[in-house]
């Protein structure tokens, strides 16, 4: 019953050799798509992003007041200037503004010709046709100069950002209307299990409701994956195999969680194998050690564990790796947190552990390894903040000793 015979001599056995293997044989495989900025939100550039336009784009007031030509102000920064009109922002004026003469200027108007300082309304004082003005000497002229933020020609975002919000209010100030972005990643995501329903009211006698999906559905839109939701299939291997091989015909990259153990009826490890090629099954690593990897008909696929916190753990110190080699992006870099309290651990394995962020005395951020742990804890996953990574060759880790911290 056991699965394979068929691994390569090398095979990688521990977090680290999976990760390099991966990265050895895997690169990215999207293409690039123009899109219109509106649908660019979590897309990641795939050139640097250069300035056509000045930003600002002409000279404007910075402030609401009188524009004025400084050579009509006094030693003491004072005149008495005539007010020929007003100037409101997108309502630019072309007339120069003369000798003892003033216009009044709001926030974001374009500059006159002529004038080059505005001075605060609450320096003015308005006598119908007229303004006293009073200038600090030495201030500033209140006038934000076109390109002073950014000039035309320079690169403004590196090939590889992800667009969030400010990216694009960028974009939009610079008006770009299409961008070229990366295509998501497409992952096929399902279930293996007779044991499971997609909802609470289908649950059987002996059931419970899948919750490995939404969990992994969730995190995989969050890295910008195009998910396919293939459902949950139950333990038969023919339909296994029958939805993997579809999978793998429309897809980047195939997850799966559950039946990937050890059990009878666990047929994930022996069609990866009687199909493609299983690189590597089983890590040194707990919770998350039966999590296997390899392809089916050239597309890879990652059999998870079927236990919720060791899916969660492998998906998350693993599974993002292999996304963000396949879509090109980079992993979001884990922390390194002082503990809050000691661990002991027994064994040489990696041990991941659910953890909370705390703040210490000194108002520092520590990490403390939440009471309820193990690999089936639902608990675990709903409160913890992230997983807390113990290296394979120590076993006791004292307070205050710094730890590697992977944000969930
Ligand atoms: P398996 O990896 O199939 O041996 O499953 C290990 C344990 O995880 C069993 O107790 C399963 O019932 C449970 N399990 C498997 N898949 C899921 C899932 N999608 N949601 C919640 N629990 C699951
Ligand atoms: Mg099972």
């Amino acid at each position: 019953m056991l699965p394979p015979s068929a691994h390569p001599p090398s095979r990688p056995k521990t977090l680290a050799e999976a990760k390099d293997h991966i990265a050895s044989i895997h690169q990215r495989v999207t293409s690039v798509e123009t899109l219109p900025l509106q649908a660019c939100s979590g897309r990641c550039l795939t050139q640097d992003v250069v300035a056509s336009i000045d930003i600002p784009p002409y000279d404007v007031a910075a402030m609401d007041g009188y524009a004025v030509r400084s050579a009509d102000l006094d030693a003491e920064g004072r005149a008495d200037l005539r007010v020929i009109g007003e100037i409101a922002a997108g309502h630019p004026s072309y007339r120069e503004i003369g000798t003892g003469e003033a216009a009044h200027i709001y926030t974001g108007a374009v500059i006159p010709p002529g004038v080059d300082r505005i001075i605060p309304q609450e320096h003015c004082v308005r006598r119908s046709t007229h303004v006293a003005v009073s200038a600090r000497v030495g201030g500033k002229p209140h006038i934000r100069l076109s390109g002073e933020d950014i000039v035309s020609g320079q690169t403004v975002l590196k090939a590889g950002t992800k667009l969030g919000p400010g990216q694009i209010s960028l974009l939009t100030a610079l008006r770009f209307e299409d961008v070229i972005v990366q295509r998501r990643l497409r992952v096929a995501l399902l279930s293996v299990g007779d044991e499971l329903a997609e909802t609470s009211s289908s649950v059987k006698h002996g059931g419970i409701v899948d919750s490995n999906r939404p969990m992994l559905r969730g995190w995989l839109e969050q890295l910008g994956c195009e998910v396919v939701d293939l459902g949950i299939i139950s333990d038969a291997s023919g339909l296994l195999l029958q939805a993997l091989v579809d999978a793998a015909a429309t897809s980047d990259l195939i997850i799966t969680s559950g039946g990937a153990s050890v059990g009878p009826a666990d047929y994930l490890a022996r069609l990866i194998v009687t199909r493609g090629f299983l690189e590597f099954w089983k890590l040194n690593m707990r919770p998350g050690k039966p999590v296997g990897f390899g392809d089916i008909d050239d597309c890879p696929i990652l059999a998870l564990p079927g236990n919720p916190f060791a899916a969660a753990a492998a998906f998350t110190i693993l599974g993002r790796f292999l996304i963000s080699r396949l879509a090109g992006g980079t992993e979001t870099p884990s922390l390194t947190l002082p503990l809050a309290r000691a661990v002991s651990k027994e064994g040489s394995h990696l041990q991941v552990l659910a953890g909370k962020l705390a703040t210490a005395d000194a108002g520092m951020t520590t990490v403390e390894p939440l009471k309820q742990q193990g690999s089936a804890s639902m608990l675990a996953i709903g409160s913890a903040d992230g997983l807390i990574l113990f290296p394979e060759h120590q076993r006791q880790f004292e307070i205050g000793e710094p730890v590697e911290f992977v944000a969930l």
